[in-house]
């Protein structure tokens, strides 16, 4: 077993259970791709049991901070029967669920997404790239599926030197699913799709938003960053009779039509705009228009702190042009899933777009990720997704 010593000082943050280490920790040691090493202080007390990314900043992710624990079949099939054992105890009302969240499951680099009868996976670093052919056996053999289609194709593989991959990895066939979510049915494209398909970590405010276009008796909804409807179906099912539906991928669109009679509502009540939502809002109040409620869900604008500054300044700037767009009285749910931009960031982004726009609102529920995305006391990394829900004064 080859060792990697770190620097002196350099122990605490996996003392703290931190499940990486930066390149600059490493004193001397070095391993092939994805090889099991043993992680040692200066003063050589052993750490934990890791993979070695040879290529990547994050050098080193934990396995185990147990000495006695072996990094084995019986390794992954313990962790991974624990993850899915959780997602069994959590209040999900779907059959589409995120069963293994990275390094909150204590797999670092590993995403597993049930859709129905159907597993998605990202194998994101060396270590969960070595032991595909282990773990893909044992998801099958956990879940009782027999289909697992690979999305290794996000940017942070070639971080750390693998190349993009996508493809059956077990099983075959077709790779269009149709999932049951909340009162509702979506379709998505395991080969396709962003990410694994779908965006399983706003189950839950979707079922929340529309509760609260019920609730508040939205008529006119607009659904910024809409990809494939999930928000403007449940604007529908709320009771809303205008919902209209902004985003930049025909296909995700097409989608989000298709949304609307699939789950048997008037195609008269949804308008898909293919457009920027940017000059979308623009454009919108310069015609005058005022919507009952608006959902804000860009993408990633800071996918690290460096990118804050910049990022906040395109936040603010939608959610400028939402709140002024807003009726009085009128929701805005608005979301950032930056990493590099934290809750606390994210606030004063709002307030000062409300300060722009001359708004006031109430903060009437602050939201995270569903819970089959769960964060862990000891990595901070993990919280990513946050949202605001604001009532426009
Ligand atoms: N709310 C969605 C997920 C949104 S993901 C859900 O619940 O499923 C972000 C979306 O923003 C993607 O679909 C992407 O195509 C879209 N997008 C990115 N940049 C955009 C832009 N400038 N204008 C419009 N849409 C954009």
């Amino acid at each position: 077993m080859k060792v990697i010593r770190l620097r002196e000082g350099k122990d605490r943050s996996l003392l703290r259970r931190h499940p990486w280490v930066f390149q600059g920790s490493i004193d001397k040691g070095k391993a092939d791709p994805g090889e099991t090493v043993r992680v040692e202080s200066a003063e050589g007390k052993f750490l934990c049991w890791a993979s070695f990314s040879p290529t990547s900043m994050i050098r080193v992710r934990a396995w185990s901070f147990d000495e006695h624990e072996r990094i084995d079949e019986a390794f992954f099939q313990r962790k991974i029967q624990a993850a899915i054992a959780l997602r069994a105890r959590m209040p999900i009302a779907s059959d589409a669920v995120r069963l293994i969240h990275g390094e909150a499951d204590g797999l670092p680099g590993l995403i597993v997404d049930r859709y129905g009868s159907t597993l998605c996976a990202q194998f994101l670093s060396a270590g969960t790239e070595k032991w595909k052919g282990v773990i893909a056996d044992l998801l099958l053999a956990a879940t009782g599926l027999s289909r697992l289609y690979e999305r290794s194709d996000s940017g942070v593989r070639t971080l750390e030197g693998l190349e993009p991959v996508t493809g059956w990895l077990r099983g075959d066939g077709d790779t269009a699913v149709v999932i049951s979510e909340h009162e509702w049915k979506l379709s998505l494209d395991v080969a396709e799709g962003h990410k694994t398909g779908y965006y399983l970590d706003q189950r839950d405010n979707r079922k929340k938003f529309a509760d609260l276009v019920r609730h508040y008796g939205c008529q006119s909804v607009l659904n910024c960053y809409s990809y494939t409807g999930g928000f403007s179906v449940a604007a529908l099912a709320g009771g809303a009779t205008e919902v209209v539906s902004v985003d930049s991928s025909a296909p995700a669109l097409a989608r989000a039509t298709a949304h609307v009679e699939l789950n048997g509502f008037d195609p008269a009540r949804h308008t898909a705009l293919d457009a920027d939502v940017n000059q979308t809002l623009r454009d919108m109040l310069k015609q005058g228009r005022s919507f009952d409620a608006i959902i804000l869900d860009p993408p990633k604008f800071a996918p690290t702190a460096a990118h804050a500054e910049r990022a906040a300044r395109a936040y603010k700037d939608i959610n400028r042009l939402g709140l002024k767009l807003l009726k009085p009285g009128g929701l805005l749910f608005t979301f950032s899933c930056s990493g590099g931009v934290g809750p606390e960031l994210f606030h004063k982004i709002v307030a000062g777009a409300g300060m722009d726009a001359g708004v006031d609102g109430f903060i009437m529920d602050r939201v995270g990720a569903s819970p089959d995305h769960p964060q862990t006391i000891y990595f901070p990394e993990g919280e990513y997704l946050k949202g605001l829900l604001i009532l426009k004064r």
